[in-house]
Order: C-alpha cells, then sequence, then structure tokens
C-alpha cells in the first residue's frame, strides 16, 4: 500500500470525494464490511485476534460504524483529524505498530473491494489506499508525539450505589494520569475482558492519581451493568490515554451553554471546576436531563462540580422516560433564547447528542461552537 508521509489535511478534494461515494453502500452493509474485514485481518494478523474480542451478542468492535463516522466528518477536516488523534493515542493502549496498521489497511481495501464489486475501480481503490494511508499517518503521529503511559493501571478503592442504576466508583492509579478537565479515558473491567468503555472523570486530575466516576447501568448494555452491579473494592482496571477536546472551551471568552442528561453531567463537573479556578468564569448555563428530583439529586451529588456557583445557573429538566428526554431537553433550552454567541457543550447518550446538535445547528449555531464528545461507535449517527 502507497503509505504517504502526509495526512489527512492534505488529501486531495478530487480522491476525497470518491472516497465520500461509498458512504451509502457502506451505511447498507455495515456488518457484512466488519466481517469481511475480521476474516481479511485475521489472515494477515492472527495476533491481532485476541484485541477484537467477539462480544457475548457474536459481534466484534464495528468498524463499518467507525468508518460511516469518519466519513460523516469529511467535510470538517479539523475535527476529523482530532478523532483521529485520539484514535492513534487511544490505539496505544494496544501497544499497535506500524505494521499492523498495515495489516488492517489490506484488510480494509480487501473488504470494501468486496462490498463494491465491479464497481471497485483502480482510481476508486486508489483513493482509499491514499485516504487510510493519510488517515494512519495522523494516527501514528499522534501516538508517537503522546508522552502520557499508554496504558494505566488503577484499583478500585471505593464503589457506591447513588440509585437504583447509578454508581459512584472511586480508581487509585499506580501512576497519576494527566487528563485535562472534560476529557474521557477507556477502560476495561475484570468482569469484562476485551471490553472498553469510556468514562469520564468528575473532576479535574488530582496529584493523587485518584480518578472518581459516575456509571449507569444500561438495561441491555454488556458492560455497564457489571460496571454499577459487580464492581469490587479491590478490582484492577486497565486504562487508556485521555482523550477528547472538551477542555477546549476552558479558556473561552463566550458565555456558555452546557448540555447534559444523565451521567452526561460528569465531564461537565469537571469542566465547570475548573472554570471556577479562572477569574472572571464566563456566565454558565447548565442544563441536566434526569428522570425524577430522586435521580437529578443523585446526579449531582455524584458529580460535585456542578454544585452551587455564582456565575453558574443550574435548570433541572425532569422527563420520566428516556425516550422523552432529549426533546424535554431542546424544548427547555430553546424555549428562552437562541444560543447563537455561545460556546455549547453537549454530553449524554447517543439520542441526546444527535437530537440537541441537529437543534443546536438549525437554531443557527455555528458548528464550531458545539462540543461534543465521539458517540459510542455502535450507534447509528447523523451529523
Ligand atoms: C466519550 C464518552 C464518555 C462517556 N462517559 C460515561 C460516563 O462517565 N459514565 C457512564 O455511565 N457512561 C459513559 N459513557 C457511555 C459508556 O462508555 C458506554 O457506552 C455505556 O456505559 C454503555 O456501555 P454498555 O457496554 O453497557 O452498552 P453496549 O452494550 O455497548 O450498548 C448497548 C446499546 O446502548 C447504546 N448506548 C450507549 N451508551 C448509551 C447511553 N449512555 N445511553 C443510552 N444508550 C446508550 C449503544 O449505542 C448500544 O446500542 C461515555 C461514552 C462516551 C462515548
Amino acid at each position: 500500500m502507497a503509505a504517504r508521509n502526509r495526512g489527512i489535511h492534505a488529501l486531495d478534494p478530487a480522491q476525497l470525494d470518491l472516497v465520500r461515494r461509498s458512504r451509502p453502500r457502506i451505511e447498507q452493509r455495515r456488518a457484512e464490511l466488519t466481517d469481511r474485514f475480521y476474516v481479511a485481518l485475521f489472515e494477515r494478523a492472527p495476533g491481532l485476534r485476541t484485541l477484537f474480542p467477539v462480544d457475548p451478542h457474536g459481534r466484534r468492535a464495528p468498524l463499518g460504524d467507525t468508518l460511516i463516522w469518519l466519513l460523516q466528518r469529511l467535510d470538517h477536516r479539523e475535527e476529523l483529524a482530532r478523532r483521529l488523534a485520539d484514535l492513534g493515542r487511544d490505539h496505544r493502549k494496544h501497544g499497535l505498530t506500524g505494521a499492523h496498521y498495515e495489516s488492517a489497511g489490506h484488510a480494509l481495501l480487501e473488504a470494501l473491494a468486496h462490498l463494491h464489486g465491479p464497481t471497485w475501480a483502480p482510481p476508486v481503490a486508489a483513493a482509499w489506499a491514499e485516504a487510510y494511508a493519510a488517515a494512519t499517518h495522523d494516527m501514528l503521529a499522534a501516538a508517537a508525539a503522546d508522552r502520557g503511559p499508554a496504558l494505566g493501571l488503577g484499583r478500585v478503592v471505593d464503589h457506591h450505589r447513588a440509585g437504583a442504576d447509578l454508581a459512584c466508583i472511586v480508581v487509585q492509579t499506580l501512576e497519576p494520569l494527566p487528563h485535562r478537565p472534560g476529557q474521557y479515558l477507556s477502560v476495561e473491567i475484570p468482569q469484562r475482558p476485551g471490553l472498553w468503555r469510556s468514562l469520564s472523570p468528575t473532576e479535574p486530575a488530582r496529584p493523587d492519581g485518584v480518578l472518581r466516576f459516575c456509571v449507569r447501568a444500561l438495561r441491555h448494555g454488556l458492560v455497564s451493568p457489571a460496571l454499577v452491579a459487580q464492581t469490587r473494592v479491590g478490582d484492577t482496571w486497565r486504562l487508556g490515554p485521555p482523550l477528547g477536546r472538551l477542555p477546549d472551551v476552558l479558556g473561552t471568552r463566550r458565555d456558555l451553554l452546557l448540555l447534559a442528561s444523565g451521567t452526561g453531567i460528569a465531564p461537565l463537573s469537571a469542566l465547570i471546576a475548573a472554570l471556577d479556578t479562572r477569574d472572571d468564569p464566563p456566565r454558565t448555563h447548565l442544563y441536566v436531563g434526569a428522570r425524577s428530583e430522586t435521580e437529578l439529586r443523585a446526579l449531582v451529588s455524584a458529580a460535585p462540580g456542578a454544585r452551587h456557583r455564582p456565575w453558574l445557573t443550574l435548570a433541572p429538566v425532569l422527563s420520566p422516560t428516556d425516550d422523552e428526554r432529549p426533546r424535554s431537553l431542546v424544548g427547555t433550552v430553546f424555549r428562552r433564547r437562541s444560543w447563537r454567541h455561545h460556546d455549547v457543550v453537549v454530553c449524554g447518550p447517543p439520542r441526546m447528542q444527535k437530537e440537541v446538535v441537529g437543534r443546536l445547528l438549525a437554531a443557527g449555531v455555528p458548528h464550531g461552537q458545539i462540543h461534543s464528545d465521539p458517540l459510542p461507535t455502535s450507534t447509528e449517527i447523523q451529523p
């Protein structure tokens, strides 16, 4: 594969256009793409099999969904480059080398060729090869530039239930992880080996290396029910490098609108605690979606940064069902104003993020003023 020493910013628009045209095909046949990819990958690099275990539903990490997420952002190259850099940094925890990326590139092209059938013409194949090489370049460059530990270990030192499906978990890391307020990291717990999930510490990094998390169990989730119900003091967690760009809002000169649903309050709690150390914290509105007063109290106590500050207005949005909450949140937030001149941070479950970000864009809030972390890759997301 022709690997050029240049990144995603240098890609030729005509080639990018060829890559973009594959999107409908990938969207329609994402599971098939993923299956083909893994077969081809394990033929080339059998040692990688343990990194991508089959989950209890018989699925592996959904490559097709990740690709779609990236394809949706081809017109936002800055955001794309940031995400690729984070992916590269995160992959350090697996100890991947350039040769592994090369094998994955060949497997991807093989899977894409299968999906395209006779339309896999040389220019399309060349455009994909270039795009993959550029993406790999950015991922490896970010991984090489990262000075923090590739993988951390932490011991659970406290775990208590904060509600029926909520838990506060405190982890003591062996070495402090240099996370910035609002960042998240992927964790692997002994009860679910090989299934990494993102969690956001609720407070800025502490010199003693203690991380606090607020976790909700999803009824049909693979990992979160175990996190909430089966975590024990003394468990050892593996922790990936800190990721995400929410800390970028810390230096903003605009007023802030912070929107959380459920445990989305966790990174906002860390951001608010950090903003409070500024001489001139911005006027900030925090809307928190929860099922009930009781749940709201539990969330705020698990995320103590969100407590009263003179510059912070906290507005609860209560709606009993998860389905209704995004609509209630959007309805309440837009009842009063348009927020076009605010920086906006959106944190919460996939549906909430999708609905709220869509509404913010429709209301004229510029894309660059909306900050949110990537969604879990197993989620259908439209820009
Ligand atoms: C950047 C980031 C930070 C996160 N921080 C936290 C945190 O601090 N605390 C926390 O509890 N969780 C957090 N999450 C969510 C967490 O990483 C897992 O996605 C969540 O716990 C579900 O994992 P699971 O294995 O139980 O469910 P899975 O088996 O992976 O997923 C089951 C289904 O639920 C959907 N889903 C995923 N997350 C949610 C959600 N939150 N609400 C509703 N449906 C969902 C998935 O798309 C999938 O369809 C964060 C996610 C991201 C991307």
